[in-house]
């Protein structure tokens, strides 16, 4: 079962993706960790992203792409991966196409977590987290029970930089301006699937299952 996640920051990409490796025992593989991955492993592609990172720059295609083949290509892909974060572009689908035809693989599903600008903006100014031990609250749906304070060790909540609404709404739109030709890409495929990412996890993992299970 090889899948793409698609979806806005903020759609639930990586809850529901937590979900499903759960019930269908395939790797989740997220850009953002395997970047870290890299960096911590200390390799020369981890430094080279390290440096780009460290500069606040979006990593460039062609080290992306060598990454996510690099990781692909590992056993417990085998049976099916979900990727998340990736691709953001036509150029990296093209790509990821390529790279699964050198491994023998194919796509089978394009989920598109669909999430208006205004359930976005709500989800993500409404999180908090502990300045001590990270965890992360939701005023609305995960509240703490002391007002400003962690549950789990009493640190101070905050709000981080990139939560703040305008940066928020910023990232919507950047994401769906560089990220719809992705979604007609696999539409023309007929890879694309759509699923309403505002009801609840369960429903929406649900759906999910009720996809890749036809
Ligand atoms: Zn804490």
């Amino acid at each position: 079962m090889n899948i793409v996640f698609l979806g806005p920051p903020g759609a639930g990409k990586g809850t529901y993706a937590k979900e499903l490796v759960k019930m269908l025992g395939i790797p989740h593989i997220s850009t953002g960790d395997m970047f870290r991955e890299a960096v911590a492993s200390g390799s020369e592609l981890g430094k080279k992203v390290e440096e780009i990172l460290k500069k606040g720059e979006l990593v460039p295609d062609d080290l992306t792409i060598s990454i996510v083949k690099e990781r692909l290509a590992k056993e417990d892909c085998e049976k099916g991966f979900i990727l998340d974060g990736f691709p953001r572009t036509v150029d990296q689908a093209k790509a990821l196409d390529e790279i699964l035809k050198m491994l023998n693989k194919k796509l089978e599903y394009a989920i598109y977590f669909e999430v208006s600008e205004d359930v976005v903006v709500q989800r993500i100014t409404n999180r908090r987290v502990c300045k001590n031990c990270g965890k992360i609250y939701n005023l609305i749906t995960l509240p703490p029970k002391v007002d400003g304070k962690c549950d789990v060790c009493g640190g101070e909540l905050y709000q981080r930089e990139d939560d703040k609404e305008e940066v928020v709404k910023r990232r919507y739109r950047v994401y769906m301006e560089n990220t719809y030709p992705v979604i007609e890409y696999y539409q023309k495929q007929n890879k694309l699937f759509t699923v309403d990412g505002s009801s609840g996890v369960d429903s929406v993992i649900k759906e999910v299952l009720n996809i890749i299970r036809g």
